[in-house]
């Protein structure tokens, strides 16, 4: 591990769910932060509470074109991220995956500066092998509906990859699985905000199929941590590497789950299985605890009630009032 010492860095992505956590993780540990973001799916609301920081600055732009800043390391989130987000515009999806990796590499290239990549459990598609190990090379479609999303990340790791090879960058790559929690966008599809939203809303639950399809789910805190542990991991350890909470659950049980610690009274209704769905998705996170020393800590109980109260509290006021 690095010594700590304070740096200027750069988070692409800031103002969305990972992003904002994380600005506030490394402003937290005395670094200064500039953020940029379009504002594609993120929100001011989700940095709000930064703003008045005097050591963090937001810059509008959109990583498909070039960016000349000065920053110490770089970290790059900038993508929409949920299937409802990258498949309402995909060729723009495709072009922030590897424009936008191209874009950031040359920067980093310039400034000698180091670089993460917010890969995803999406590199390995509809898996054959569970669970996925970082040397699995997928199952992909590459002209189905979610591929500008899983082709589009796998060129940016071929990206990162070259540019380490080529020209001797200090780049991080992590495949970030399932993740929630607060500052998630109450639209974005997801099934973890859909079916809280649904249950403090009373509406049924949509699972998607019958339901029996699996995820495995990482509460964001643990998240972030597992980020920040990669990027000041050795020079010569790129990874990639899998980052997520391996109990792996049905979308019935998540959608049970969520109605008892909701109290809701919320039925559950069947919706048809959308194209290209994966049927079980599960990481092995053995690189990252053996490399990193990291494991998530947050049981799902616990991170999924930490986050109903958080869209509780944004979204139904009056409710969250009633309970207190
Ligand atoms: P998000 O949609 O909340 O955040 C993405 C942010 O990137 C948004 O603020 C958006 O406005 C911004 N953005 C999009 N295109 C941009 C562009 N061209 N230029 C500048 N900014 C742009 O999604 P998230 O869940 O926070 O995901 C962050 C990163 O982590 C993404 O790269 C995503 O692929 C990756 N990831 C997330 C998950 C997860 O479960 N949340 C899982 C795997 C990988
Ligand atoms: N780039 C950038 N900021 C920089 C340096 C480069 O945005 O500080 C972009 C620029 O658009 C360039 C891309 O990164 O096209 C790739 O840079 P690289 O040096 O790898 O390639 P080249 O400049 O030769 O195309
Ligand atoms: N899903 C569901 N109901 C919803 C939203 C999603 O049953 O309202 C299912 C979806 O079909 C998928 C799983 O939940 O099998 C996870 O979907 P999400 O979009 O959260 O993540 P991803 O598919 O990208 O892993």
């Amino acid at each position: 591990m690095r010594e700590r010492h304070s740096r200027r860095i750069l988070v692409t992505g800031g103002a969305g769910f990972l992003g904002s956590h994380l600005c506030a993780r490394l402003l937290g540990e005395g670094h200064e932060v500039l953020c940029v973001d379009n504002f594609y799916t993120g929100s001011k609301a989700n940095i709000a509470h930064l703003m008045g920081h005097p050591s963090f600055e937001l810059l509008r732009h959109d990583i498909t074109f070039p960016l000349y800043v000065e920053v110490d390391e770089i970290y790059n989130l900038a993508c929409p991220a949920s299937p409802v987000h990258y498949q309402h515009d995909p060729v723009q999806t495709t072009k922030t995956c590897v424009h936008g990796s191209i874009n950031m590499l040359g920067l980093a290239k310039r400034l000698r500066a180091r670089i993460l990549q917010a890969s995803t459990s999406e590199v390995y598609g509809d898996p054959t092998e569970h669970p996925q190990r970082e040397g699995y090379w997928g199952h992909v479609n590459p002209n189905g509906i979610r591929s500008c999303y899983d082709e589009g990340k796998r060129c940016a790791e071929t990206l990162f990859a070259d540019y380490r090879r080529q020209y001797g960058l200090c780049v991080k790559i992590a495949r970030i699985f399932n993740t929630y929690g607060p500052n998630m966008h109450p639209d974005d599809g997801r099934v973890v905000s859909n079916f809280i939203m649904q249950a403090l809303a009373g509406e049924p639950l949509t699972v998607y199929g019958d339901g029996s399809q699996t995820r495995a789910f990482c509460y964001v805190d643990d998240l972030i941590d597992g980020l920040v542990r990669l990027m000041n991991s050795p020079d010569d350890f790129c990874g990639p590497v899998n980052l997520g909470n391996p109990e792996e659950m049905t979308m019935l049980e998540i959608a049970n789950k969520i109605i008892g610690l909701t109290g809701s009274t919320s039925e559950i209704q069947f919706r048809p299985l959308p194209a290209d769905d994966p049927v079980r998705r599960c990481p092995d996170i053995s690189l990252a605890g053996d490399m990193l020393g990291w494991a998530p800590r947050t049981r799902v109980e616990q991170g999924l009630a930490q986050t109903a109260k958080y869209f509780e509290r944004r979204f139904f006021p009056h409710r969250a009032h009633a309970a207190a």
